[in-house]
């Protein structure tokens, strides 16, 4: 069974005089374990490497207070290091700017984007009162325009007419002229996703980028990849450009290591969590919840 690290760095540092600062030594120990929580709860090697450093510097010398234990010291360190890292406030989709405001979704096959293009349209409709069109640029899965249609017509949001034959691009003007034209506030671009990062898919994205013009880009990311993430966020960042992320299964089994390691990397908030395959399972992101995860 998974012993939380609260626990164990107690367990450290109980064998230890109580000093007023923490030593090298103390806290090297502790960051031992502290390494192996992170790996467990799947943050990438890289990441979680970084992670220690800073850790330690903050926590080598730091004085211990009267009131608590060394070993809760670090942990309290530790989490601060993760929330400041995680990103301190949850961070909503940006909407200011000229309506139709694009927002595209990208992700790998399976992510969860169609689920949370309609997730959030429900939520800017619903919540925000904003008139929105979504239209799926996936010409790949016959399927995958159609059941955005389907989700659109569950949560009330009206989706491009399908025309057959059109490329995402062509659907992309489509979509963008018919948003201006008829007063969307926002204009919603659910794009086709591959099983794995190549050439082609992000080809495609940039070329969508160029047409769609989006003011929010989001990476849609399940939240059980482990060492993958770095690479995922990365290549999308790095090809398309990435202004924020969410991140889906977060009702899973996962520790949430996915999210500390894309947000390392890319420096780009998350901004929301998918919950469940249900229409209103999304959430803003709460930094301290996922650091709970990770911290076990
Ligand atoms: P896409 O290929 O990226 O468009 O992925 P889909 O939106 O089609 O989602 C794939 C599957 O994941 C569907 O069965 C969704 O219901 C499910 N899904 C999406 N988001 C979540 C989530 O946050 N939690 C859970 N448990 N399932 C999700």
């Amino acid at each position: 069974m998974f012993e939380g690290l609260s626990e164990k760095l107690s367990g450290i540092f109980d064998q230890l005089t109580r000093r007023g600062a923490l030593s090298e030594d103390d806290v090297n120990a502790a960051m031992r374990e502290v390494r192996r929580a992170l790996l467990e709860a799947d943050v990438a090697l890289d990441v979680a490497r970084t992670f220690i450093d800073k850790a330690k510097e903050r926590a080598i010398g730091a004085e211990v207070l009267k009131s608590i234990k060394p070993g809760q010291m670090v942990v309290k360190i530790v989490n601060d290091v993760l929330i400041e890292t995680l990103g301190s406030d949850a961070d909503p989709i940006d909407l200011n700017a000229a309506p139709p405001v694009a927002i595209m979704m990208v992700g790998l096959q399976g992510a969860g984007k169609t689920t949370t293009t309609a997730k959030i349209a429900k939520r800017l409709t619903e919540r925000f009162k904003k008139r929105v069109l979504m239209a799926s640029l996936d010409v790949k899965r016959p399927a995958a325009q159609e059941q955005l249609a389907v989700l659109g017509r569950q949560v009330n949001v009206d989706t491009l007419p399908i025309i057959a034959g059109q490329t995402p691009v062509q659907i992309a003007r489509r979509a963008e002229e018919a948003a201006r034209l008829q007063g969307y506030d926002v204009v919603m671009f659910d794009t086709a996703g591959r099983t794995h990062i190549d050439e082609p898919l992000m080809a495609e994205m940039a070329e969508i980028k160029a047409a769609a013009k989006p003011h929010e880009i989001l990476l849609v990311a399940d939240a059980l990849t482990g060492q993958d993430a770095v690479n995922l966020a990365k290549s999308f960042d790095e090809r398309v450009g990435v202004t924020g992320i969410v991140l889906t299964r977060v009702d899973g089994d996962g520790r949430g290591g996915a999210a500390l390691s894309m947000r390392a990397v890319t420096g780009k908030p998350i901004k929301l969590i998918g919950l469940g395959e249900k229409m209103d399972a999304l959430d803003d992101f709460h930094p301290q919840r996922i650091a709970n995860r990770i911290l076990g």
